[in-house]
């Protein structure tokens, strides 16, 4: 059962990059506003992340890493109405067993934080032990991911690579929740490679810290160049989104860079970006390549992500008409702008 475990483990941790990405939306599960990321190796030699969030109670540390048991769901019904992808209580279980894993994290009522050490999904011998903490928050190391796993870790390139995609991940969320402050430095380095403001509340008042976040990773130019396009609540497709869109003087990017969150999570959804790419093959000049921000949500009910073990691509009930009516919103937009 150990191996079996550990198999199922590597096909939901394949990358660094896809650990980081569920550790991420965990501390965004717990309310975090602060995200600090460092990295060593690419994420293979230590990933650690900390958190403002809501922190774990000490008795909920025994059972953290094991499958199925998230907090989340305890209701069964609750699957349903839960928004976010995260509900299979698979992440840190998988984790530990492809890594060694700790834990530190302290609630806001208790007097001491608590550490915890992790393998194969289960608690170590030596249990959980107090330790001093100053302030609320969660910290999660994950050192020598794939130790145990030479076929996993020989198929990866390098640390340069793993952090690559690391880096596009953190922007992409750091994008997409603009209201935190996010953090990421590879250890060993002098300097910070992302740090985003944050601004405590998601807002269409403070969607200009969105357009901020955007500047910083990518440069004023192209903040310059944005462009809002919206469809507001729909009752029947049950759905709304907001994109920010680079117009056709901006040409700086080689390619097509389209970043999709479907209800808080980041995804692929192959026909919306194919539609899209149609549009903009009629209505942009070829030497522009648009850089796309897209929220999009969706009644959950409507949601299958479980087409994949890494849950990254999606489908949904009334695509077709739902792809059409973002097509048409983005069309306007081109129509306009070329005029
Ligand atoms: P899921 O997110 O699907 O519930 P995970 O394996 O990702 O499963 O996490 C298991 C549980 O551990 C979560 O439900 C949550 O209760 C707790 N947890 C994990 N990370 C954090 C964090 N950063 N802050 C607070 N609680 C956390
Ligand atoms: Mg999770």
């Amino acid at each position: 059962p150990q191996l079996v475990n550990r198999i199922a483990a590597g096909e939901i941790i394949q990358r660094p990059f896809n650990a980081l990405k569920e550790l991420i939306e965990n501390c965004l599960d717990a309310g975090s506003t602060s995200i600090n990321i460092q990295i060593k190796e690419g994420g293979l030699k230590l990933i650690q992340i900390s958190d403002n969030g809501c922190g774990i109670n000490k008795e909920d540390l025994k059972i953290v890493c094991e499958r199925f048991t998230t907090s989340k769901l305890k209701e069964f019904e609750d699957l349903k109405s839960i928004n976010t992808f995260g509900f299979r209580g698979e992440a840190l279980a998988s984790i530990s067993h492809v890594s060694r894993l700790t834990i530190i994290t302290k609630t806001q009522d208790s007097p001491c934080a608590f550490k915890a050490m992790y393998s194969d999904g289960k608690l170590a011998k030596d249990g959980i032990k107090p330790c001093a903490a100053a302030s609320r928050g969660t910290q999660i190391i994950v050192e020598d991911l794939f130790y145990n796993s030479s076929i996993r870790r020989n198929a990866l390139k390098g640390g340069s690579d793993e952090f690559a995609k690391i880096y596009e991940v953190v922007s992409r969320y750091a994008i997409h929740n603009y209201h935190v402050g996010f953090y990421l430095k590879r250890i060993g380095e002098s300097s910070m490679d992302l740090k985003t403001p944050g601004c405590s509340i998601r807002s269409v008042e403070n969607e200009n810290y969105l357009q901020d976040v955007i500047g910083i990773l990518y440069g004023a130019d192209m903040k310059k160049e944005l462009e809002r396009i919206s469809v507001e609540y729909d009752d029947r497709l049950k759905f709304e989104m907001l994109a920010y869109m680079t117009n056709s003087r901006y040409t700086q990017l080689k390619q097509l860079t389209f970043v999709l969150f479907i209800n808080e999570r980041l995804v692929d959804c192959q026909p919306i970006k194919k539609s899209l790419q149609n549009l903009f093959q009629m209505y942009l000049p070829k030497s522009t390549n648009p850089f796309i921000y897209m929220n999009l949500k969706i009644d959950p009910k409507n949601l299958d992500v479980n087409i994949h073990p890494t849950k990254h691509e999606v489908r949904f009930l009334y695509q077709d008409e739902i792809i059409s009516r973002i097509e048409k919103s983005f069309e306007e937009k081109l129509l306009d702008s070329s005029t």
